[in-house]
């Protein structure tokens, strides 16, 4: 069993239209994409050391979309994603992003 990354290294957001969110995401980064059309999701590795890609739309600032995540980007550049993380397949991981870090539930 690969060691659980517990904190993400990074933040990398993505506000340029021409980028695209990795396919195979950066297993210390946690991506962040905001267009300017109120559309938003939020990437990144499982941290349990599964290697799934995780991603979360994220609520809009603008929009009353059905989003169910949202992602707050601190002063020190690090990011908290709320509610929790629950992965539907693969690992079944269960987790929560604050200020990078990752928070087990058991
Ligand atoms: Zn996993």
């Amino acid at each position: 069993m690969p060691t659980p990354a517990k904190t993400y290294g990074q933040v990398c957001v993505m506000t340029d239209p021409g980028s695209r969110l990795p396919r195979i995401p950066d297993a210390s980064t946690i991506y962040i994409e905001e267009t300017g059309e109120g559309h938003a999701r939020a990437v990144v590795r499982c941290p349990c050391g599964c290697g799934q890609r995780i991603e979360l739309p994220l609520r809009p600032v603008n929009a009353n979309d059905e989003a169910d995540w949202s992602a707050t980007i601190h002063d020190d550049g690090t990011v908290t994603i709320e509610p929790s993380i629950e992965t539907t397949r693969g690992c079944g991981s269960h987790f929560s992003i604050e200020r990078n870090v990752v928070r087990w539930y058991t």
